[in-house]
């Protein structure tokens, strides 16, 4: 489907890209992540805010509301990133539990139940020593890791033991709340699970371990103690910080004692040998990470979000940029990192690792090579890219190397961005084809709706088309027909044309008409949808009027949802007035299924829908809905024969019901029209059963107004006409 850059269908790193990104573990942290954006938002307004890189709107702030709107950010920091890895813990766990339930028929665990042991997991592995402050567990940049380990191990644990026949208690009628009795069998498994997490505390805290991010943090730092300020240095320090904000710990907070004892001091040196009138002697200090390697935040993620926008097609990540943009230009990268996310995503590993590295070769080979000084100014993490490499450098040749870094970086993500979405494009094409089989079955969910009440990913693509085709109705760039002609062989002529509903949905591209009429029709905007479905079809006879025979019809299908409105017909001729289209000239579809009997009000409806002149055909006639001894009552002019009948073998017991549908309908001087002929074999046996007017690939696909007129006004003449004379 791409036609840009580079296909990665043929690269096997797709298919497994896949297979990872596809596994319930890594979606549920994609949606454990995913929930807790709002908080991540509000934060990240609230921590750029607080640390706004430019004075004059704090001096406005102060002067307004004095110290309070500080009060009001931290307070607001501390509720929202001061908490997000124990909100994370909570919905990673629910989204694991609930992809448990979904693939697990039979056994249902509860998912506050999951999550209730989850917490109560985390709390034994990490609950503080008297000296460490609940901050710590919590917070975002220091807890997440541990949250996130904690959820996975823990209520992977939980989940198997749940499914242990050995470990459920035989409490089948404990209370009448089936949800009691459900917590009380898997209660041994939640038990347990957080007994081992008892276990495991206790062994670390028998080894002197308290304080996991601590101790973390001090063994990391050991690899630092003997670096020497090189390019191996750089490279291990940018890679290092990298990876673990990958897995979800701060790696730059995790690494701070290196920063504090190397990169801070390294920074002054520069300063002061500048001032003393020396060369500078030190290439990575703080602010060279901070102004080369971090714009956008950890990870360059403002490269990520330029390369979404250049690169994405999917309107969500593209709006989800729009939103990190602000708080990325700061050096805030949270919205992003959880929005995407990035932490521990599999498709933005390598980008995500890379870019850094890519970018402190770069700008290391930059400054030792002297097209760029070196950075001998602090510079307030959240100063914009551009400004900030200004002010490192006390040179413009800063700044166009961040603009060198952030090309450099965009480039990296770029193939990733589309990876990533011809992985979403793959799996979201899966779900439609499980929606097109839904919405053609005859199946029906709660409240009588089709498809959006389907459980899994189906009803979730389900309810978000069902809302994009809201939004689709509203515009008139994604919605509209094509017309596939209905050929008279033996008049050699083009006898109507039947009008097919397309949606080029913005990111899973054409969207199969049953399923956007099944959305309709859940959504109850099936009125509206048939209405412009109406509207256009009309316009577009009107356009052809004295270019084509006025006895050309067009044929447009109709759901029977429409006809329960009493105002149908009347919408219709209203419809009809408006484009200066003949009543005779407008042929009205209704699918067989609908179950077409004397009496009941669609039925009415078309009978005076029939008195105004507008044609009536059934459509996917032979399925046996309707019986043949109503044809006669029914309002109808024509009947398509459904494509079914046409795909038989020939001889077989089709060619009798084909024959006595086309004898029966002679009798009632209704029209016929074949459906689905594809062969020229097909056609020939229709033609020897008796009909005569067919619609199918062999004649035409479905073809844009332009081109249908090309064919209605070329076919009398074409070769193909003058082979189907020939019987
Ligand atoms: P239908 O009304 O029976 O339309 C004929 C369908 O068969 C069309 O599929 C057409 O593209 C396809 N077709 C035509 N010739 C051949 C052939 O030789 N071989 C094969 N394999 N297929 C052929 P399409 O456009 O996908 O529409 C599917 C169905 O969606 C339609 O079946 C109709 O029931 C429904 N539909 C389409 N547009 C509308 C609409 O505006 N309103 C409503 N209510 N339903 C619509
Ligand atoms: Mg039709
Ligand atoms: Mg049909």
């Amino acid at each position: 489907m791409w036609k840009r850059g580079l296909n990665w269908c043929s690269v096997p790193v797709l298919d497994f890209t896949e297979t990872l990104s596809r596994q319930s573990f890594f979606l549920s942290i994609q949606r454990g992540l995913a929930l807790v954006l709002p908080l991540v938002m509000i934060g990240a307004l609230a921590l750029l805010l607080r640390n706004f890189p430019f004075p004059a709107l704090p001096i406005l702030l102060d002067s307004l509301f004095g110290n309070s709107w500080r009060i009001a950010c931290d307070n607001l920091i501390a509720g929202s990133f001061g908490i997000a890895s124990l909100a994370v813990l909570c919905t990673f766990s629910g989204a694991l539990t609930m992809f448990h339930n979904q693939s697990r028929t039979g056994q249902f665990v509860s998912p506050v139940m999951a999550v209730v042991v989850i917490l109560s997991c985390f709390f034994v592995v990490t609950a503080p020593a008297e000296s460490t402050l609940w901050k710590t567990v919590f917070s975002m940049d220091r807890g997440l890791l541990v949250a996130l380990c904690v959820a996975g191990v823990g209520c992977g644990l939980f989940l198997r033991l749940a499914g242990v026949k050995c470990l459920q208690l035989p409490l089948g009628t404990v209370a009448h709340d089936p949800m009691v009795r459900d917590v009380f069998t898997i209660m041994p498994a939640g038990m347990l699970t957080i007994a081992l997490f008892g276990i495991i505390r206790a062994a670390l805290v028998m080894n002197g371990i308290t304080d996991l991010h601590g101790e973390f943090s001090a063994l990391l730092t050991q690899l630092f103690s003997h670096a020497r300020n090189d390019l191996g240095f750089g490279l291990v320090y940018a890679g290092i910080s990298q990876l673990f904000w990958f897995f979800g710990a701060h790696g730059p907070n995790l690494l701070f004692p290196v920063e504090e004892s190397f990169l801070v001091p390294a920074g002054i040196a520069n300063a002061k040998a500048i001032l003393s009138g020396h060369a500078p002697g030190y290439v990575f200090t703080k602010s060279f990470f901070d102004v080369f390697t971090r714009m956008g935040g950890s990870g360059s993620t403002l490269c990520l979000i330029f390369a979404i926008l250049l690169g994405s097609r999917d309107g969500g990540s593209r709006k989800l940029c729009l939103f990190a943009l602000l708080p990325a230009l700061c050096n805030v990268n949270e919205p992003l990192l959880f929005g995407i996310p990035l932490v521990l995503n599999p498709i933005y590993l390598l980008p995500f690792v890379l870019t850094p590295l890519v970018q402190t070769l770069a700008a290391y080979a930059a400054i030792v090579l002297g097209f760029v000084p070196y950075t001998t100014a602090d510079v307030i993490w959240t100063s914009p890219a551009l400004v900030s490499g200004f002010v490192a450098t006390g040179s413009i040749m800063g700044v166009l190397m961040q603009l060198v870094n952030l090309a450099l970086g965009t480039t990296l993500y770029y193939p990733f961005v589309r990876l990533s979405e011809q992985l979403r494009e793959r799996q979201g094409r899966l779900a439609l084809n499980a929606l097109l089989h839904t919405a053609t079955g005859s199946a029906v969910g709660a409240g009588g709706r089709k498809c959006i009440e389907r459980p899994g990913e189906e009803g979730r693509l389900a309810k978000a088309l069902a809302a994009d085709l809201l939004v689709a109705l509203k515009g008139d760039d994604q919605l509209f027909l094509e017309y596939q002609p209905q050929v008279d062989v033996t008049r050699n002529r083009v006898h109507g044309v039947e009008a097919l509903l397309r949606w080029n949905h913005p990111a899973y591209g054409r969207i199969p008409p049953p399923v956007t009429v099944a959305l309709a029709e859940d959504t109850g905007c099936i009125d509206q949808l048939g209405l412009r479905v109406l509207k256009l079809a009309c316009r577009q006879r009107a356009k052809w009027k004295g270019r084509v025979s006025e006895e050309l019809l067009m044929s447009v299908n109709v759901s029977p949802y429409q006809l329960e409105s009493q105002v149908f017909d009347r919408n219709v001729i209203a419809v009809l007035d408006a484009s200066g289209v003949r009543a005779d000239q407008l042929e009205v579809e209704i699918t067989e299924s609908s179950m077409l009997t004397p009496g009941v009000v669609p039925v009415d409806v078309l009978r005076r829908l029939r008195n105004s002149g507008v044609q009536v055909a059934i459509d996917d006639f032979g399925m046996g809905h309707t019986s043949l001894r109503y044809l006669n009552q029914l309002p109808v002019d024509t009947i398509k024969l459904d494509r079914s009948l046409t795909d038989e073998n020939r001889g077989g017991i089709n060619d009798h019901i084909v024959r006595s549908i086309v004898e029966l309908s002679r009798t009632l001087d209704l029209t016929t029209i074949t459906e689905g002929i594809e062969e020229r074999e097909q056609l020939t046996r229709f033609r020897n059963l008796g009909c005569h007017i067919f619609q199918g690939y062999l004649f035409s696909r479905p073809l844009s107004g332009e081109d249908c007129l090309a064919f209605i006004l070329s076919w009398v003449d074409s070769p193909a006409a003058r082979a189907c004379a020939v019987k």
